[in-house]
């Protein structure tokens, strides 16, 4: 398996990614379209269930592609999964099929991908019951420093939402988070990570060098390589 190089930008959570050089991509893989992984340069997945693309009718076909799928080496996370008051079923499925996928990143032995909206006390709660031994990253975040703080607290990591990151009111959030749990992502949204990292550099008062190598330490911790 190919892991990312000292120059490379990280890029921790995207969508349809393409080969870019000194970029490396999480590709999120969603069990309701039909993409799967493929050997690319620079590139590897993580795969689950979207709680928007989760109802009843397609529960079970989805939790049996995650269950395939997840065991190939090119899926180093299983997710996004998780739950959305917004959006998706309801939360008694949300929180099931979560369960699910938990259990099965457990005994592969990869970490979780979460996608959190306005659900954080039910995320606290399943993380406390399934006192899971691998992490959880919570991607798109853009919460108070005291949420942050609690789920930092409970040993997972975070992703700040792209477009959050980038404004300067940001900075006191980036700042209040211990270095060795922060990721930074696009979300397959039209912005260059490359442009992020130099915000957050700036926030961070550290070099781009800097920044890269503490990434990609969190990188190696977050997937135990
Ligand atoms: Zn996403």
């Amino acid at each position: 398996m190919h892991l990312p190089g000292k120059n490379d930008y990280i890029d921790i959570h995207t969508h349809d990614a393409v080969p870019v050089k000194n970029i490396f991509s999480i590709d999120v893989l969603m069990a309701h379209e039909e993409r799967l992984p493929e050997r690319k340069k620079g590139i590897l997945y993580s795969y689950g269930i979207h709680p928007w693309h989760l109802n009843e009718f397609n529960q079970e076909d989805q939790l049996a592609s995650v269950k395939k799928i997840t065991a190939d080496p090119l899926v180093i996370a299983v997710g996004e999964t998780g739950f959305d008051r917004i959006r998706g079923p309801s939360m008694e499925l949300q929180c099931r099929i979560f369960e699910e996928q938990v259990r099965i990143a457990e005994r592969l032995g990869k970490p979780v991908v979460v996608h959190c909206v306005r659900a954080w006390d039910e995320l606290l709660l399943q993380h406390k019951r399934l006192n899971p031994g691998m992490p959880w990253l919570v991607h798109g975040f853009r919460g108070k420093p005291d949420l942050a703080r609690q789920l930092v607290s409970r040993g997972m990591y975070i992703s700040f939402w792209f477009e959050f990151i980038i404004k300067p009111e940001s900075a006191k959030l980036i700042r209040s988070v211990p270095k060795e749990r922060i990721f930074l992502e696009t979300d397959g949204a039209d912005v260059d990570i490359r442009d992020i990292y130099n915000k957050v550099t700036l926030d961070l008062g550290i070099p781009v060098d800097e920044l890269k190598s503490l990434i990609r330490n969190n990188f190696f911790d977050f997937f135990r390589t």
